[in-house]
């Protein structure tokens, strides 16, 4: 079969799919992913539901992510009947300039490498799969796709920051990220909802952000310069006066502990003292879950009311990601929330997880849009390289 590889490249694991072209259009195939990487590596693939692969290996034998590439690349190249096209890539910073997908040769790698300091925790792992698979099979086409991109063409006035403008001309902007996830929930609502031009998408998985979206483009959104900034996730924290951080710096708090602490320890993982996953918070009794579930609503429904006077007024409201998708207790509490905006919850709808879950008087529509990335990445790739 003629195949796209889609590949998403994160610190401690490496998550990949195969797409079949079929009349034009990528279909998921086989999805896999090879993770703990260097502390209990395995690898793992499916393809409708069935096991194709299961392995585990020794943390040495794949300390790092170039090793789980190649790994990786060893069990696909062992697969029969599959024709390579090309490679989609994951990659979280595009910096000011790219707008959209690209093809990479070795001056966009250049570049790319320019916005490593712009996001030091992820992009070199999301370039490291593109670098070998140059030097290894350099015929092959490779595509870039950004999570900022999406943002891009908002102006300038939210997307800068009260600062001196020399940062701003130096790359300190509110890019914004998710941005597949929102380009696909925008062409999804197009297709299901297509005069509901102003809307609110809330990406609520381990990482959390909303966007605005007005006649499907991305108007405002929560995150910023990072993926720090905006709703609280699984263990960041989301909005933070930069005067904590002052702060920790004064107390004697390293750079390494600092960066620690807002990506690894805060957030709902942080506050509650229990756990980052939505689910253990719901089931457990302990006070500091509930707080914690309760501080991340409040939060939510602040940063609603922020993207709703962006768009001027909202007609629908989407739910996806891995708590928006799976969580009905969480929609039903944030639904509330939105109930100044004249959102009214169908509950029955919202427990069935059905795409529609207000009522058919309530003033917006709420919708539950499962998010595809991984589909979007693929067609992105599939319309730069051409259909064969
Ligand atoms: P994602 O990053 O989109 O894969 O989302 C992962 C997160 O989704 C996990 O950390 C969980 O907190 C959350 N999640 C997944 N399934 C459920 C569920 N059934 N109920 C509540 N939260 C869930």
């Amino acid at each position: 079969m003629d195949a796209i590889l889609v590949v998403n490249a994160g610190s401690s694991s490496l998550k990949f799919q195969i797409f079949e072209i079929i009349d034009g259009k990528p279909e998921g195939r086989i999805r896999g992913q090879l993770d703990g990487i260097g502390v209990r590596p395995r690898l793992r693939a499916t393809s409708d539901g069935r096991v194709l692969v299961e392995r585990t290996y020794q943390p040495a034998e794949v300390a790092d992510l170039p090793t789980a590439v190649g790994k990786a690349r060893e069990w696909l190249a062992s697969l029969d009947g599959i024709a390579l096209r090309a490679i989609g890539h994951r990659v979280v910073h595009g910096g000011p300039d790219y707008d959209r997908p690209i093809l990479i040769d070795a001056m966009v790698l250049d570049r790319l490498v320019e916005y490593q300091n712009l996001a030091p925790l992820h992009q070199p792992n999301n370039l490291a799969p593109i670098r070998l698979v140059m030097d290894i099979d350099p015929s092959i086409p490779q595509v870039a796709c950004f999570d900022t991109a999406f943002h891009r063409g908002r102006p300038e006035t939210a997307d800068c920051y009260a600062l001196p403008r020399s940062l701003y001309q130096q790359g300190v902007r509110r890019y914004g990220f998710h941005g597949l996830s929102y380009e696909y929930i925008a062409e999804r609502l197009a297709e299901i909802a297509p005069t509901k031009d102003k809307v609110i998408v809330a990406h609520l998985g381990s990482g959390a952000s909303m966007c605005a979206l007005g006649d499907g483009r991305s108007v405002e959104s929560t995150m910023g310069f990072t993926a720090l900034d905006g709703v609280p996730m699984g263990t960041r924290p989301g909005q933070l006066d930069p005067g904590v951080v002052l702060y920790l710096l004064q107390k004697g708090m390293s750079q390494q502990a600092i960066s620690d602490l807002l990506y690894r320890e805060s957030g709902l993982k942080g506050l509650s003292g229990i756990s980052n996953d939505v689910r253990d918070l719901l089931a457990s009794t302990d006070p500091g879950a509930k707080f914690a579930i309760d501080h991340f609503i409040h939060r939510c429904g602040l940063n609603a009311g922020l993207l709703a006077a962006a768009l001027g007024g909202i007609d629908g409201f989407v739910f996806t990601a891995g708590i928006g998708e799976n969580s009905s207790a969480i929609r039903a509490l944030l639904a509330e929330k939105l109930a100044w905006l004249g959102a009214e919850l169908d509950h029955a709808a919202n427990e069935a997880g059905a795409t529609v879950v207000s009522t058919a008087t309530s003033r917006i529509k709420l919708l539950i849009i499962p998010t595809n990335e991984e589909l979007m990445i693929a067609r992105h790739t599939l319309a730069i390289v051409g259909n064969p």
